[in-house]
């Protein structure tokens, strides 16, 4: 049995918000872009790196020369210094992490400049500013006399580079799906409590299965005064958790899981920790997308999963990876990450030909004055494994 799940009309109408392309690149035969990424690709030779996000879809994953999460990928960054170019088929927070991690004659494009990220949208300098003053105003970020930090920033990677920055400046470090425990023991190692930027539910989620309990653990709203909290709750607090979700996991609910359970008693589920907390309590398992296919890979042929991510990956280890097990969507509609969907292949054409021409389009830069405390929220995000 496999996924075959198609777009709802929330996804069909957001994957239309394209960057616009030439004229001559529009209405042409997946066959044809075949052929000339090929050639394109041929033609860049060392000179091109392609790197593609596990959500990105099949057209495009295709021709990636690494595929991996975003913690993988950005490791993958420093590994072909000869490439001067750095195609990355992913989302735009992805590119700027590359950008900073790249050797200064590289230079990282993203195929679609519309490939944003919701999640890392939630949270702007200017809120976590104000957030950063008031939790000072509150004497949280105080330096404790044993020479702990107050408040130990944490933010995940995906988030803008000035977030990153900010996070750098002050102690903080960046953090994956694969590495958000480690890096939660190495936050706590040098601070009382940690602000955790922007997924609540990926904060929540890694901080209880350390065995921090829920009501030590409180909710920022960036919309509210004091984050709408009051100083007693944030001072009883040891993690504070940014009011940010992705909106592909949060559509994961526990009753989704009682559902298929009734309907396929013996099925196994295995989630993303961005999805709610209830939802992970209610699957079998949870961990990064490279720990939902390595698990689901290693597991007994003839195995029954459901796995809650995003349904490109979904669909690939039902077909691809893990052909022998039966691997359906968590949600019966599949959820689809429609901003990284907008990386076509008519897109990477584009990109390809026109660089082979010698034209760069859609260059990724953080600004200078983001880069180094961004770097150095990334070096030490790349030192916790
Ligand atoms: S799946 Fe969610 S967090 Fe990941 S890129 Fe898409 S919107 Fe952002």
């Amino acid at each position: 049995m496999s996924a075959i799940i198609p777009l709802n009309e929330f996804e069909k109408a957001h994957i239309s918000e394209r960057q616009a392309l030439p004229e001559q690149y529009l209405g042409l035969s997946d066959a044809e872009m075949d052929t000339r990424i090929m050639a394109a690709r041929k033609t860049l030779g060392d000179r091109l790196m392609i790197l593609g996000h596990h959500y990105q879809r099949d057209e495009v994953i295709r021709f990636a020369d690494h595929v991996g999460d975003s913690f993988k990928l950005a490791r993958q960054v420093a590994s072909r210094p000869e490439a001067d170019y750095i195609v990355f088929c992913g989302v735009h927070f992805m590119a700027e992490s590359a950008d900073v991690l790249a050797s200064p004659h590289q230079q990282v494009i993203l195929p679609d400049l519309a490939a944003g990220c919701s999640m890392a949208d939630m949270v702007a300098p200017d809120q976590l500013e104000m957030c950063w003053e008031e939790l000072t105003q509150m004497g949280v970020t105080t330096r404790q006399s044993s020479g702990q930090a107050g408040v130990v920033p944490v933010t995940y990677i995906n988030s803008t580079a000035s977030i990153k920055a900010f996070v750098g400046e002050r102690g903080g470090t960046v953090c994956t799906s694969s590495n958000a425990a480690a890096t939660l023991k190495w936050a706590f190692a040098r601070g009382k409590k940690v602000l955790f930027l922007p997924d609540q539910h990926l904060g929540r989620n890694t901080a209880y299965k350390m065995g921090i309990p829920l009501d030590e653990m409180v909710v920022w709203d960036p919309n509210e005064i004091f984050g709408g909290l009051d100083p007693g709750q944030v001072a009883h607090a040891k993690m504070i958790l940014w009011k940010g979700h992705c909106s592909v996991h949060i559509r994961f609910s526990a009753k989704q899981i009682e559902n298929l359970r009734k309907q396929q008693p013996g099925i196994r589920v295995i989630v993303h920790p961005e999805v709610p907390w209830d939802v992970v309590q209610a699957a079998d398992d949870s961990g990064s997308t490279e720990y939902i296919i390595q698990t689901v890979k290693e597991s007994p042929v003839g195995s029954v999963w459901a796995v809650g991510t995003e349904v490109h990956l979904v669909n690939r280890l039902a077909h691809q990876v893990a052909p022998e097990r039966t691997v359906v969507s968590l949600d019966q509609f599949g959820c689809l990450c429609s901003t990284m969907f907008r990386v076509s292949p008519n897109h990477l054409l584009w990109i390809l030909e026109e660089l082979v021409e010698g034209r760069v389009h859609n260059r990724i830069v953080v600004p200078e004055e983001q880069k180094h405390w961004t770097k150095v929220a990334l070096d030490r995000m790349l030192s916790i494994s």
